[in-house]
């Protein structure tokens, strides 16, 4: 059940319709230049599933088989599975130091989502419930990879939802199944993985043929993925670049031109209780967000350090203000995540982390995300601009100036390119900042944030407190 990274690049040429940002049609997305790089990158975090030493983080055996399985199908019961599973989002995150944001190992969220409401889901649909457990089934025993299909295209506001010409929506309910038509944009990593889960939480108003939960295989008939263009630039000498030369995470709009989605893809539908959960839904995916910034934040202060380091500017205080404070975002973020599980709820079977931490955490961790890029820009002074490429090492006599020239505090002027072509990927490069638009707007903007914590009552006894402490009446309010 522990797919090679060989056996998953053969599992993606299956006749998915991929439409190039340089026109072409895609016959195979594991050797076409726009992709290669990310398909290669993840392939590697399959691998890693067989190697001795990783192959505790990456699977568990499994009770129902007796099997190994990929740890990412696992429905987490227990603080422990959620530990283990954080340990998961660590090694991917580490390995792709954290610009992917959907890894193989974030994509059954969406379902384990669903198995949390699944004995509300089957009030209105017991077979939609009983698919839920199916597909989670089905993603364990083949290693499966999911992308997130959630947010809608972005299309005149002034339209009403109903009314939306892309709306993913049913034009035919058929016996066997729905019949779909519109678009989902943003998919994330859809393009490398096998199958996307169709969720609409971010839709109120959307009407009852446009209100479905389901899973589309990335082959299906009629469905092509239009692939954003590319930002890394494969025209450069990216070889000594440690994060740029292993690929972006690619992002794609899913154009659906009458997809045909049988009965057991489908989870819900038409049952109006479904929108509007966003947050109890994907709590366990916004966790995995929260963690996976968490450790990306250990990767940018270990960075941070580095850069101190080889330019040996650690004795000036304000520099060292700087690292702290990236040191203290990181610790921020992990404990966020900590108090997160410590608190997590049982909801039908799955252990959900507690939503309270969650979103406080997503919220201080995208405020302070440029903030942090900014700090490592600051201190990293030129070396972000005095950048050489090998082949200007190799010339000649201009070359051997560079490595006298340039060298850092105990390495060479080599190492120290090397040192500042990685800060450059990670905080100024196009993907970079791909990256950081990203963060902002994956799982909702800081604003709809702000929004759903106001709307929490978690500050009422403190603001009860606060009055009986002054002895002050007042009025209830109306919020
Ligand atoms: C690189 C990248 C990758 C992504 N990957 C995925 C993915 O894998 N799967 C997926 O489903 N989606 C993905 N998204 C899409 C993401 O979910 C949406 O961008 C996000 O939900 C915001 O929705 P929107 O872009 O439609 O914004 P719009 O609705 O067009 O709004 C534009 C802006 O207006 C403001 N705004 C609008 N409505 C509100 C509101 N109610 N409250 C507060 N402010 C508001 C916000 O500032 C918002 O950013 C990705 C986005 C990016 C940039």
């Amino acid at each position: 059940m522990l797919k090679t990274g060989e056996e998953y690049k053969q599992s993606l040429r299956d006749g998915r319709v991929v439409l190039a940002a340089d026109g072409s049609h895609v016959d195979d997305v594991t050797t076409h230049p726009q992709f290669k790089d990310a398909v290669e990158n993840i392939a590697a975090l399959y691998d890693m599933q067989h190697e001795p030493g990783l192959r505790d983080v990456a699977a568990y055996k499994d009770e129902e088989t007796g099997e190994l399985a990929s740890r990412a199908w696992q429905v987490p019961r227990t603080k422990d599975d959620l530990v283990s599973r954080r340990e998961l989002a660590r090694m991917s995150t580490y390995h792709t130091l954290g610009v992917f944001g959907r890894p193989p190992d974030y994509g059954s969220f969406n379902a384990l989502g669903l198995l949390s409401v699944a004995d509300r889901i089957a009030n209105a649909s017991p077979e939609g419930a009983s698919n839920i457990d199916d597909f989670i089934r089905w993603g364990r025993d083949n290693n499966a990879m999911s992308a997130d299909i959630v947010a809608d295209v972005q299309s005149d506001r002034s339209v009403p939802t109903a009314q939306k010409p892309g709306r993913l929506r049913s034009v035919e309910k058929r016996k066997d199944g729905l019949v779909v038509y519109g678009a989902k944009p943003c998919a994330s990593v859809a393009v490398q993985a096998h199958v996307g889960t169709v969720v609409t939480l971010l839709t109120p108003g959307a009407d009852p043929d446009a209100n479905m939960f389901c899973y589309v295989p990335i082959n299906a008939p009629n469905l092509t993925l239009v692939a954003r263009e590319p930002v890394v630039n494969r025209g450069t000498d990216l070889d000594d670049h440690a994060l740029d030369s292993r690929g972006e995470e690619p992002d794609s709009m899913l154009v659906f031109d009458r997809v045909f989605i049988p009965n057991e893809h489908v989870f819900s539908f038409r049952d109006p209780q479904m929108l509007g959960l966003y947050h109890e839904l994907g709590a366990l995916a916004l966790w995995h967000i929260l963690a996976r910034l968490a450790y990306k934040a250990e990767i940018f202060a270990g960075t941070a350090q580095v850069i101190v380091d080889v330019l040996g500017t650690e004795n000036i205080p304000q520099v060292r203000d700087s690292i702290s404070e990236i040191a203290a975002y990181a610790t921020a973020l992990k404990a966020f995540v900590l108090a997160a599980e410590d608190t997590a709820q049982p909801a039908n079977g799955v252990l959900v982390p507690a939503e309270r931490f969650v979103t406080a955490g997503r919220l201080h961790s995208v405020e302070n995300y440029p903030r942090v890029l900014q700090l490592m820009r600051e201190i990293s002074g030129q070396g972000l601009i005095s950048r050489f490429t090998q082949k200007q090492f190799e010339d000649g006599a201009v070359g051997e100036m560079l490595r006298e020239f340039l060298p850092g505090t105990g390495v060479s002027a080599e190492a120290k390119n090397r040192v500042f072509n990685f800060v450059w990927d990670l905080t100024c490069s196009a993907n970079a900042q791909r990256v950081a638009l990203f963060e902002n707007v994956n799982a909702t903007p800081p604003s709809a944030m702000r929004a759903r914590i106001y709307n929490s009552d978690y500050r009422q006894p403190w603001r009860d407190f606060v009055l009986d402490r002054l002895g002050v009446d007042i009025a209830p309010q109306n919020r």
